[in-house]
Parts: C-alpha cells; sequence; structure tokens
C-alpha cells in the first residue's frame, strides 16, 4: 500500500483516484468543487482541507487539472509541503512549455523530488475502466517508480522521453485524431453528394487505404460502427471542446518550435468553428453535421 495524494477530482481524477483506492492504496484528495469532494469521499479517499494538506504524507502526488496555469499553481502551493524524494506526477493535458516548468519547480527544490509528466487517453469511460493509456515524460527513475500505480488506472503505460516529452506525444497523437476525423467526414459528406450510401463508403475505405481510427472505431455517421456517438445523437465521447483545446496546444507547440502544420492550424480553425456555433458539449465527431451544412443539427 502507497499513501497517495491525488489533486483534481473532477470527471477524470475522481474515477481515477477511486481506481486507486479499489487496488488498495491510501488516496487522500482535494478539490475546490465541494461536489467532487463528496463523490470521492463515497469512493473511499480522505479528503484534506487544502491541497497542501493533501499531500503532507503523500510518497505519490498525482494532479488531474484542467489547464497548465491550474497545474502551476497547485504545484507552487505544494512543492513547500510534500516529503522529500516524494514523485510527483501530472496526468493533466497541458501545454509542453508548462510541464517543463513543473519539472524545473520540483527539480530546483534540490530535495530529492521526482517529476513525471503523464497525459492519458481514454477519456472518461477509460478513467472509469481503468483502461487509459498514459504516456510519460522524465527521468526513468521516475518513470518506474510512477509505473506500477499508473497502471492502477490504465492498461498501458508508455516512457515518451524526457520532460514535456508526454505531453509532446499527447498533443501530436490528437493533432492526428482532429485531422482525420474531419478527413473521414469530408469524406463521407462527398460520398453523400456522389449518390454513395455510408456503408459503401465504409465497406471500402475500412479494409483500404483510407482506413484509420477515426473510420473504423469511431465513425462519424450513424449505422457502419455501431457503438460510435453518431448513433447516440453525437453525446460525447470526447467532447468538441476538449478537442479543440488540445488543437489549440498543439498550435502553441507548434509555433514555439517552429514546426509546419498547415492542417493542424486548419483543423483547429474548424473546430473553433464548430464550437463557436454552441457545440462544445456535442462530441468532436458531430463536426461531419456542421461540414455538411446543417450547423451540427444530427441527422
Ligand atoms: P474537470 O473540469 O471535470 O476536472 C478538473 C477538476 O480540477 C475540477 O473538479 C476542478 O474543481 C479541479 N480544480 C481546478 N483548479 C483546482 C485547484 N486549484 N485545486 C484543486 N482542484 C482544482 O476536467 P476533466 O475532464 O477531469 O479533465 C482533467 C484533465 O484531463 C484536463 O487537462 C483534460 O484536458 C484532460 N483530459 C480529459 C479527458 C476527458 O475526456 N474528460 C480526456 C483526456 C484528458
Amino acid at each position: 500500500m502507497t499513501n497517495i495524494a491525488f489533486v483534481g477530482l473532477g470527471n477524470m481524477g475522481g474515477p481515477m483516484a477511486a481506481n486507486l483506492v479499489k487496488a488498495g492504496h491510501d488516496v487522500t484528495g482535494f478539490d475546490l468543487s465541494p461536489a467532487s469532494c463528496d463523490q470521492a469521499r463515497a469512493d473511499g479517499l480522505s479528503i484534506a482541507g487544502s491541497a497542501a494538506d493533501a499531500v503532507r504524507n503523500a510518497e505519490i502526488v498525482i494532479t488531474m487539472l484542467p489547464a497548465g496555469k491550474h497545474v502551476l499553481s497547485v504545484w507552487t502551493d505544494i512543492l513547500p509541503s510534500v516529503k522529500d524524494s516524494s514523485l510527483l506526477i501530472d496526468c493533466s493535458t497541458i501545454d509542453v512549455e508548462s510541464a517543463r516548468k513543473a519539472h524545473a519547480m520540483a527539480g530546483e527544490q534540490e530535495r530529492g523530488l521526482l517529476s513525471l509528466d503523464a497525459p492519458v487517453s481514454g477519456g472518461v469511460g477509460g478513467a472509469k475502466g481503468a483502461t487509459l493509456t498514459f504516456m510519460a515524460g522524465g527521468a526513468k527513475e521516475a518513470f518506474d517508480r510512477a509505473e506500477p500505480i499508473l497502471s492502477r488506472m490504465g492498461k498501458k503505460v508508455v516512457h515518451c522521453g524526457q520532460a514535456g516529452a508526454g505531453q509532446a506525444a499527447k498533443i501530436c497523437n490528437n493533432m492526428i485524431l482532429g485531422i482525420s476525423m474531419i478527413g473521414v467526414a469530408e469524406a463521407f459528406v462527398l460520398g453523400e453528394k456522389l449518390g454513395l450510401s455510408h456503408q459503401a463508403l465504409f465497406d471500402v475505405a475500412s479494409t483500404s487505404s483510407g482506413q484509420c481510427w477515426s473510420l473504423t472505431t469511431y465513425c462519424p455517421v450513424p449505422g457502419p460502427v455501431p457503438t460510435s456517438p453518431a448513433n447516440n445523437g453525437y453525446k460525447p465521447g470526447f467532447a468538441a471542446a476538449l478537442m479543440l483545446k488540445d488543437l489549440k496546444l498543439a498550435q502553441e507547440a507548434a509555433l514555439a518550435s517552429g514546426a509546419s502544420t498547415p492542417l493542424g492550424a486548419e483543423a483547429a480553425q474548424l473546430y473553433a468553428l464548430f464550437n463557436g456555433a454552441g457545440h462544445e458539449g456535442d462530441d468532436f465527431s458531430g463536426i461531419v453535421n456542421f461540414l455538411r451544412g446543417q450547423r451540427g443539427d444530427p441527422r
């Protein structure tokens, strides 16, 4: 059993922390939202009065927060209270620069602290079912210590490289996802205009060179893949607001690093329009309706 502190008990952090309790760990949590704290208490966590109080006895500290500014603010609050030689793991999706800054803040303490950026893919379903994929950045020693704990919340844990590499992998992957979803959606819209049935296009493309996850697992039109959100009124799944967040992070990183990502930029713009039309809470595959010119009304 390990003493673990968990700060940020929202849609993702709540069920992730609950899975650590189920695995037999002693988990102390904190969240600004009283409702999240109540749910976490019901899931078997102890709730502290502040983030700093939550970490005092922890060997491992996990944060799962909305954005880089929240992570840097919470890490600033907790670092004076963490035990020497403890391991800090940030599982939030944040910008690479803030992730590297968080690692540096931990290192500057000169108290033997280890740190890891370990964002996830798999959404709320993956958080509840402990089937997340973790992509981690940081020293090997930090990864080796984190791996058994992360494995209780996910099915795959990949060490991507040094500080910030986990966040880099996450935004590169999600940039592929945003672009590929738009590509698949455009193909269905064009196919419709050309009199092609959804099933015919699916049967061909899913076994041809157009095959990809956005088509075969998450098909944006109802019918061919019964489990995709298209068959459920485009309820998320993965909300368009989160896709836009990740595409913006990819564009920030592209600008900062000088990478050329014209399709990533176009995807960010299209998802900004889709979100701006009131579809932040829809599944991101709903962009097919927006491209069809129906302003996102599900067919
Ligand atoms: P959420 O808004 O449900 O949860 C965030 C929690 O952080 C909230 O409960 C909020 O009260 C808490 N919080 C904010 N500031 C705090 C502070 N200073 N101290 C303590 N608690 C604080 O968000 P979520 O869906 O759980 O996402 C968390 C992270 O995971 C985000 O970075 C998101 O991009 C990433 N992510 C989400 C999904 C998803 O499908 N929801 C998938 C992959 C990654």
